[in-house]
């Protein structure tokens, strides 16, 4: 198919490209970007208003499936990508089974080119079911085709296993992506603990539970040497731990989930289960910090950290409901939103953390608009106002934790590998 996107504000960070273009795709690939581009195609585009962006990457995504379809399957994850305008993304590997060995991995791949929808790359968790207490067979993990090793949704506890995840890590040349929890801190805490969880006799989790991991990974991955990845930072002590590192040369990255820079704790009043998440939200204090890190480039990446849930799961009460928000169908409206109309950082900016530097940190040619990329592109309307509609999500899981809240920035058009996907917000 022969596309050509006409007179759009293109925006590619890794080629410092921000200018009205047109972009000529055909098979599968960026032909040419120019002005005034003169081609026949069998799709004309006009963007005249709109931003053409590398698609987004989304670097932390919880698919449920295997295991959980009634929650969320690869299909319908993929479905909700296409609709935010994002073409690539992670997989996380708490399934069920876990992906802790080469048949899981071999399934998700399998089955995600089956699908030929997004660009989907599956992790394979640091210890066997991610019980934090026996390593993966990591170099398996990575022939499988495995594109990091976590245990997200627990972190491993065992420092002397965790290093020696890293020195294996490390000899493989396999990414290490970690959630920096402290079980010991965390215990039964079911939010941020601070005035809200107070005012709220909720259990708390105190900043010191993800401090104190992000510490001990940024010590042993100095020590490794290990290439480690800190996923969903929260707190001012875990970025300003981040800072030092990377000052050092701790060959460290760090990602922010889009909750985390644009809510607060005071989102769980009138126990909002849609707001419960880990880490939890956090106070202003945190918030603050976390934007300030976004801008001095502490922080990396934007992720989702996409959890779909079953209703049943969330309409309890507080303490007992699942973890997570949906992300997928809001992300960049998120950060277009709380970010860029607030004037703190700036649309290239946003666009550089969502394609090419998640690009970069996964070692993946993708993220950007050279001649001769795969023609992964998104097309989005950044002026366009809307209300975050649970009814209308694609995705399975409903429990946004923007549900009924006013964003602006909305993804038209989507084309993967040469082909569009989604047409005038309609999947295709
Ligand atoms: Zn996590």
């Amino acid at each position: 198919m022969r596309i050509l996107i006409k007179n759009g504000r293109v925006i590619d960070p890794k080629n410092n490209l921000d200018a009205e273009l047109d972009v000529f795709i055909s098979d599968g690939k960026i032909q040419e970007i120019a002005k005034s581009l003169d081609y026949s195609a069998d799709k004309i585009i006009d963007a005249k208003g709109l931003v053409v962006t590398p698609g987004l990457i989304d670097m932390q995504v919880h698919t449920r499936e295997p295991g959980r379809e009634d929650k969320e399957t690869l299909e319908t994850a993929s479905l909700a990508a296409i609709a935010g305008g994002i073409t690539s993304f992670v997989a996380m590997p708490n399934t069920s089974p876990v992906a802790d060995n080469q048949s899981v991995i071999e399934f998700i791949i399998k089955r995600s080119k089956e699908l030929n929808l997004v660009n989907i790359y599956p992790t394979g968790s640091i210890t066997k079911r991610e019980e934090g207490k026996m390593l993966s067979e990591i170099n398996e993990l990575k022939n499988s085709g495995a594109i990091a090793i976590t245990d997200d949704g627990v972190d491993v506890q065992d420092e002397g296993l965790l290093k020696r995840a890293m020195q294996y890590a490390k000899t493989c040349d396999m990414l290490l992506m970690s959630h920096c929890e402290t079980d010991t801190l965390t215990e039964d805490g079911v939010m941020h603990e601070g005035w809200v969880s107070t005012q709220l006799g909720l259990p708390g989790t105190p900043a010191s539970s993800e401090d104190l991991a992000v510490q001990k990974n940024l010590i042993l991955a100095e020590e490794t040497g290990a290439r480690i990845h800190l996923l969903h930072n929260s707190t001012k002590g875990a970025v300003n731990a981040i800072a030092l590192a990377k000052t050092k040369g701790v060959n460290v990255t760090a990602e922010v989930s889009v909750q985390h820079f644009s809510l607060t704790d005071e989102e769980c009043f009138g126990y909002n289960t849609n707001a419960k998440m880990y880490p939890p939200l956090r106070s202003n204090e945190h918030l603050e910090a976390i934007q300030k890190a976004i801008q001095d480039n502490v922080i990396d990446v934007f992720t989702t950290d996409h959890a779909p849930h079953i209703e049943p799961d969330k309409l309890k009460p507080f303490a007992y409901a699942a973890f997570g928000s949906t992300g997928l169908e809001t992300s960049f409206a998120v950060a277009n939103t709380y970010l860029v109309e607030k004037n703190i950082v700036s649309l290239p900016d946003i666009i550089r953390k969502m394609t090419i530097a998640p690009a970069q940190i996964l070692r993946i040619d993708k993220g950007h608009l050279s001649v001769g990329a795969d023609a992964d592109i998104a097309i989005f309307d950044i002026s366009k106002k809307w209300i975050v509609n649970p009814s209308k999500s694609l995705s399975k899981g409903k429990n946004c934790a923007f549900n009924d809240k006013e964003l602006t920035g909305k993804c038209k058009y989507t084309i993967i590998g040469g082909e569009i996907k989604m047409q005038d917000e309609k999947i295709v």
